[in-house]
């Protein structure tokens, strides 16, 4: 993967090389760190790249700070518009991951998370698809469980948490799948290594509700809406079962990485007719064009990168001396 050549640390923009940390940064000691994970799409006929939703992935990038006892002096405006100099400054013309980080910055032994440094960083390279067969996933149901909110906060997108993440990814791969559904202690379908599940039953759309030890994923929901008020689909939150899977009509994941990807078989079952399915296809068409500013009605979720036209939403141009 290329590197990035520009990351904002320490309060400015700095030539990625520079952004370094000590190897007793407390971080990388205990996993005290939380990040996010935000897309740029490019739009090859507006040359435009556009952020989906960074205000709402900078609100719970926040809210992960919090759980962790962080205290920074940004608002989520001030991280998008940082976010957008950041990928002008990067010169982006195609599509991008946008990876901010805040950690514990203490080059210090000792385990906990009050009275220590937080430093923030982002960065972003290009990137493309996550899951390769994304519109065909054979998955299976990984031997391993979900964090618990009482042992580390799903909801939270904290940097330790994901070796729960890892086991899970690794496993599936090495076992020939193309990702995991993974249950909760007791047995319930959470969510996959790193994103949200759907399920189809009966034309309705159901998905574990946060309760569930999932993460909020922005892209549920952005899918949950574009459900109900574009296709007229009753979207419902509640456990789902393991068999479920089994015996559903369509089965799919949500994630900023795996976008919308369809899962057509689970532990070599196929689901419904082992194909991606119509609702399926219909929310994935929907959602790519939403994520390139292609849907006027969508439009307040793209964040453009670049200057545009009088009365677009676009960062370009706001003044970011307070941070630079
Ligand atoms: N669950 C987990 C564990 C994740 O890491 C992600 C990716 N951020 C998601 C779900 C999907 O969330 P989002 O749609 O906000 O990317």
């Amino acid at each position: 993967m290329a590197l990035p050549n520009i990351a904002f640390f320490k309060g400015k923009f700095v030539p990625y090389s520079d952004a370094k940390v000590g190897v007793m940064n407390h971080a990388l000691n205990y996993g005290t760190a939380v990040f996010g994970g935000l897309r740029g799409y490019w739009n090859e006929e507006e040359e435009q790249l556009y952020i989906f939703r960074p205000h709402d992935h900078y609100r719970r990038f926040l809210h992960s700070a919090r759980i962790m006892v962080m205290d920074f002096p940004y608002t989520p405006e001030d991280l998008v518009n940082l976010t957008a100099e950041l990928l002008r400054r990067e010169a982006a013309r195609q599509d991008m991951y946008i990876r901010p980080l805040a950690y514990k910055a203490d080059e210090a032994i000792g385990v906990k998370l009050h009275g220590l440094q937080d430093e923030l960083t982002i960065f972003a390279v290009p990137f493309g698809k996550y899951v390769a067969n994304d519109t065909n996933a054979h998955v299976t149901v990984s031997s391993w469980r979900r964090l618990d909110d009482n042992v580390i906060p799903a909801r939270g997108k904290i940097s330790g948490a994901y070796v729960n993440s890892a086991l899970i990814k690794t496993d599936a791969l090495r076992a020939g799948f193309d990702e995991a559904l993974v249950l909760t202690d007791d047995g319930h379908i959470s969510e996959g290594s790193a994103m949200n599940v759907f399920m189809v039953r009966d034309g309705r759309l159901i998905t574990p509700p946060v309760t569930e030890n999932i993460l909020e994923g922005i892209t549920r929901r952005s899918i949950m809406e574009v459900a109900q008020k574009e296709l007229g689909l009753e979207v419902i939150e509640r456990p789902i079962d393991r068999t479920e899977v089994f015996i559903c009509d369509e089965f799919f994941f949500t994630g900023t990485a795996a976008q919308v990807t369809a899962v057509t078989k689970v532990d070599y079952r196929p689901i419904g007719d082992g194909v991606m399915g119509p609702i399926t296809s219909q929310l994935r068409d929907l959602f790519n064009d939403i994520v390139r500013g292609r849907n006027p009605k969508y439009k307040h979720w793209n964040v453009a990168v670049y200057p545009q036209g009088e009365g677009e939403r676009s960062t370009a141009g706001l003044s970011l001396e307070a941070h630079s």
